[in-house]
């Protein structure tokens, strides 16, 4: 899941320097009209099918309501990608919390049946997982009038080699969907365990305090990004911010958007973001791992980024999940 910075290093010494262009730095300030989409992955719980989680349900239906009142009361549109597998583990549950994303600004996407990694499928094995994907939320958007039109890969691999990124992008246009991109990850999905830990061992203040770094953090990977893309394609595109559907985001969800409009950004939906020229097409590389799009357009286009300069989180977050 962590691969952006593996791929950041191999790309120091490989690649040349490029100056970005220059004209595109001068046709756009750095702040002025900002926008993000925000996406929420793993839909309609991350934890849904793990073992021993009896109240699972429970746990989704309050994280859906937290995360569902944030975005409500900014008026934020987002996209909720959704797991087929993870639907049918809640039962009935898991189907009725997808409902509210199939209406007004929020919308479904497809993430897999069964979050298998593509670096590991062939092109059958692939199809079935895009096909399987939309069993639910297939007859749930039509039913609604709605399409369903974005696709995201788990963890993000979207071709370990060119061919395989080949054959993805015709499984993807043979099913009628785009891509969707992603531009800022804050490393979620590390803080989740030393929350989801947090709350094993009923210790409060180790909540608040994982909460505290959390936003720290995506403070600062927002910041980071928009600076990786400006230097890399000399603008900042509409933001799309990676997200997943976790107890640690319901809890923060309302300091994380303030982050963004303290930030000067207006919140659109996916398909807004990506009508930019900068998604236009994916970028034209291969990689094991699931980089940000600002490392993909670095690759693309030759330009040297220093990804050491990306921070990690903090060393006690991980720590503290592994703890007995
Ligand atoms: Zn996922």
């Amino acid at each position: 899941m962590n691969g952006r910075r593996c791929f950041a290093v191999g790309l120091i010494g490989l690649l040349v320097c490029s100056p970005v262009n220059a004209q595109a730095l001068v046709a756009k300030s750095t702040t002025a009209g900002r926008s993000v989409a925000i996406t929420f992955d793993d839909l309609p719980y991350v934890h849904a099918s793990e073992p021993g989680a009896e109240d699972a349900p429970d746990r989704a239906v309050a994280a859906n309501h937290a995360i569902l009142a944030a975005l409500a009361r900014y008026r934020v549109p987002a996209t909720g990608f959704v797991v087929e597998q993870r639907v049918r583990a809640l039962g009935l549950t898991g189907r009725d919390l997808l409902q509210p994303w199939n209406k007004g600004v929020l919308e479904l996407g497809n993430h897999s049946f069964s979050h298998a990694d593509s670096n590991t499928l062939d092109a059958d094995a692939i199809r079935r997982e895009i096909v399987g994907g939309e069993a639910t939320i297939r007859p749930m958007a039509e039913a609604a009038g709605r399409a369903l039109p974005f696709f995201r890969f788990p963890f993000n691999h979207v071709g370990d080699t060119i061919e395989k990124r080949r054959v993805i992008e015709a499984l993807l246009t043979e099913r009628s969907y785009r891509l969707a991109a992603s531009t800022i990850d804050t490393s979620d999905y590390i803080f989740d365990q030393a929350y989801e830990h947090a709350f094993t061992r009923k210790d409060k203040a180790m909540r608040k305090r994982v909460e505290d770094a959390y936003v720290a953090y995506s403070r600062r990977q927002i910041a980071y990004y928009a600076e990786l893309n400006r230097n890399v394609i000399g603008y900042e595109p509409p933001a799309i911010m990676l997200l997943h559907l976790n107890r640690l985001n319901a809890a923060t969800m309302t300091r994380l958007l303030k982050l963004f409009r303290e930030a000067g950004y207006r919140f659109v939906s996916l398909a807004e973001a990506q009508s930019d020229p900068a998604y236009a097409q994916s970028p034209r590389m291969a990689t094991q791992f699931g980089p940000m799009w600002g490392y993909r357009w670095a690759s693309e286009r030759r330009v040297k980024v220093d990804g050491s300069r990306e921070q990690e989180p903090p060393e006690w977050v991980a720590h503290y999940a592994k703890e007995k």
